[in-house]
């Protein structure tokens, strides 16, 4: 029987806007209090205080001063990573085809792996790299460190070519690559004495499908997905995911950083600036959006502005002590909920 289009069929997400647009998602997640938290007993102070119900988190400054926040989630610290799964990268829905980032940013410490390095052990990988003085390294073929980062020049898509792509055969063999690409992580960290908050780390899945999957064939759609696929749709969806575990967003002399962890402070100072101002400039409209100025924004390219559907977490601390981290991470992702992103399938 005559159906739409898939891309027509679907209702508009509920990342906002109409079917074909898409505001990027932003929740943010509060870490619960640490040890380092507690070491100041009594005189804990807790600067954040949420109202799920409302999805508000009201950030308290001193006595007399309190701002109020809206997101699209808030998670308390007993938030599930279950729920976390489900609110922040389900919808991402690259399986329907379209490209998609779950990224973290926050201060060092606040859960960024946490929540989305686990997120990764449930999805097949194919490459994972990581960004270090400017410099891509495949974290499945360590000894390629210095990855070029090339721009289609028609459709503008990023490609890393050199980079490692794997096949993945099953769930055990993408689980086998995760381990890999942690454990080369973890050697170069150590050999370069620095530590993983200092690098941003991207997990790459390329997903290539079939559109007309034979209903024999099929265990993982439901039936109702067969009765919206139109005769005419292209044989193969191609679609994109990145996963994103960024460098801890502190100033440089929070991290207090000597000698050449200086230079690698200022680099990654100059990527997340890069970001920051791209999705400042996303978030106003404004002519120019310097993608260009470092590989951290090249790379993330379709994530802000571009095809991708994205989830943002920002990650907090409780702690009084670092209102002024915790106040810029909010404000980040505040005006990253500004971004308007254009979502479409990528048919061969
Ligand atoms: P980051 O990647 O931001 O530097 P991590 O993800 O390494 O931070 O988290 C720092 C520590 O806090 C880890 O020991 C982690 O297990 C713990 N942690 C972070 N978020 C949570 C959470 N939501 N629930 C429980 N423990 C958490």
């Amino acid at each position: 029987r005559p159906s739409p289009s898939p891309a027509r069929s679907r209702p508009a997400p509920d990342h906002g806007g109409s079917a074909d647009s898409c505001r990027v998602r932003v929740a943010v997640r509060l870490r619960p209090k640490n040890s380092e938290d507690l070491a100041h007993g009594a005189d804990f102070d807790s600067c954040v205080e949420l109202q799920p119900e409302s999805k508000r988190l009201k950030l308290k400054k001193n006595n007399w001063s309190c701002e109020s926040y809206r997101f699209d989630e808030v998670f308390s610290e007993n938030a599930s990573q279950k729920r976390v799964y489900e609110v922040v990268a389900k919808p991402v829905s690259v399986l329907e085809g379209y490209n998609g980032t779950v990224m973290a940013y926050g201060q060092t410490g606040t859960g960024k792996t946490y929540t989305v390095g686990r997120l990764g052990k449930d999805d097949p990988s194919e490459r994972g790299i990581m960004l270090y003085l400017e410099s891509v390294q495949d974290l499945l073929a360590p000894e390629k460190t210095n990855i070029p980062i090339v721009e289609d020049a028609k459709t503008g898509e990023v490609s890393l070519p050199g980079a490692a792509i794997v096949e993945i055969k099953d769930l055990e063999h993408a689980f086998q690559l995760l381990q890999i690409g942690e454990a080369n992580r973890h050697a170069a960290n150590t050999k370069m004495n620095t530590e993983s908050s200092r690098s941003h780390a991207i997990l790459i899945i390329h997903l290539q499908r079939s559109s007309r999957i034979k209903e024999e064939n099929c265990t993982s759609l439901s039936n109702d997905t067969h009765d919206i696929l139109p005769d005419d749709l292209p044989l193969v969806l191609k679609s994109k995911l990145l996963i994103v575990d960024l460098a801890g967003s502190e100033r440089i002399d929070k991290s207090g950083s000597e000698g050449h962890m200086i230079e690698e402070a200022k680099f990654i100072n100059l990527s997340l600036t890069s970001l920051g101002k791209c999705i400042n400039a996303l978030a106003e409209n404004g002519p120019h959006i310097p993608t260009r100025d470092s590989k951290l924004t090249r790379i993330l390219r379709d994530s802000f502005g571009g095809t991708a559907r994205t989830s943002l977490v920002v990650t907090i601390g409780p702690s009084s002590r670092h209102y002024s981290e915790t106040s810029s991470t909010i404000m980040f992702g505040q005006r990253a909920m500004k971004v308007m992103n254009t979502i479409k399938l990528k048919e061969e």
